[in-house]
């Protein structure tokens, strides 16, 4: 079960002492969230809205959407790094998930002793998890490398489109292990490294050899490229977001392709789906700079790249070769 740090919650409510409180919660989070917001509407006395629009990550902040609310504080829940605070007004609270990793690891080791050398991986909600996960498998005579944390990342840990963790050891390790429920996580771990990737689920007690759909992402992604070599009339997507604007990687992606003789536009949206871009009937194709996994992950009637892929792009149309297009160590 996922618990929220509402103890944290409290604590900051009870020192500042807000008069209107934002709760920002991921879907899978969000009636856990209206809980938590009546539990302080009636013990502090104090007004809170939740957030109803879908919560993608660490970079779907809401602090403007919180000043038009007139709130003081902002919960981002669920979405945690190695800080607790973003911008004016936002704390991040932990939602960890007390779900036990024994019976998953005890099933994995016949797989993984295979590959003697592994990497181990988590999101945030396991983070918890992954030292006693590292004792159970070197007890098991397999040996574990933790990547260490850069920046704001934690050890081990990794995000939709951040694999520095797992990135920086994928020399030294012959596959890795994904802590979690999260085929997502799990195929970007595999996509950024080249390597063979499990997902160790801790509900299923299963152990899922994700590389196969990493390999069918890679193929699709490097289609969707090479479609734009031709196009004319290009779309460059920024996202509204407020951890989404990327302005100057934008702007720096525009140059290029205009050098090229592109056509090239940008656009800005709140929701980067194909149904809105559906509407923009002029352009052949897209770029986008706000999530990469909305390109990489999701399905468009025209190409719409991430920002990886538009730097292929590039270097296709410099007459250089494709080369790597996710193997790196962060797609933003
Ligand atoms: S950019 Fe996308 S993948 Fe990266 S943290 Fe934000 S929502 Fe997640």
């Amino acid at each position: 079960m996922i618990k929220i740090d509402e103890k944290k919650m409290f604590l900051e409510i009870k020192e500042r002492k807000p008069k209107v409180v934002v709760l920002n919660a991921p879907d899978g989070l969000l009636n856990k969230a209206l809980e938590v917001a009546s539990k302080v509407q009636k013990s502090f006395g104090v007004q809170v809205v939740t957030i109803a629009n879908p919560c993608y990550g660490i970079c779907d902040t809401i602090d403007g959407e919180a000043e038009k609310l007139g709130a003081d504080m902002v919960f981002h829940i669920g979405h945690s790094i190695a800080t607790d605070r973003v911008g004016k007004r936002t704390i991040l609270i932990d939602a960890m998930d007390d779900v036990d990793f024994e019976g998953v690891l005890e099933a994995s080791l016949p797989i993984l002793r295979r590959y003697e050398k592994v990497g181990l991986c988590t999101i945030s909600q396991h983070i918890h998890n992954i030292e006693k996960a590292r004792l159970f498998l070197e007890e098991n005579c397999i040996s574990v490398i933790i990547g260490r944390g850069k920046g704001l990342i934690r050890d081990g840990q990794v995000l939709g489109c951040d694999f520095c963790t797992a990135f920086e050891i994928r020399e030294s390790v012959n596959a890795f292990a994904f802590l979690g429920q999260s085929i997502f996580h799990a195929t970007g771990i595999a996509l950024a490294t080249g390597k063979v990737a499990f997902m160790l689920d801790p509900y299923y007690k299963e152990i899922t050899d994700v590389t196969p759909k990493a390999s069918d992402i890679l193929k699709r992604t490097t289609l969707s490229t090479y479609k734009v070599l031709d196009a004319k009339t290009i779309g460059i997507v920024i996202g509204l977001k407020e951890g989404q604007t990327r302005l100057e990687r934008a702007q720096s992606i525009k140059c290029e392709l205009e050098r090229h003789g592109k056509d090239v536009s940008f656009i800005a949206l709140n929701e980067i789906n194909n149904e809105n871009l559906m509407r923009l009937r002029k352009m052949d194709a897209f770029i986008q700079t706000a999530c990469p996994r909305i390109s990489i992950d999701d399905s468009f009637d025209r190409s719409v790249l991430s920002i990886p892929q538009a730097e292929a792009l590039i270097r296709l149309l410099d007459g250089k070769e494709l080369g790597e297009i996710l193997q790196r160590i962060s797609w933003v």
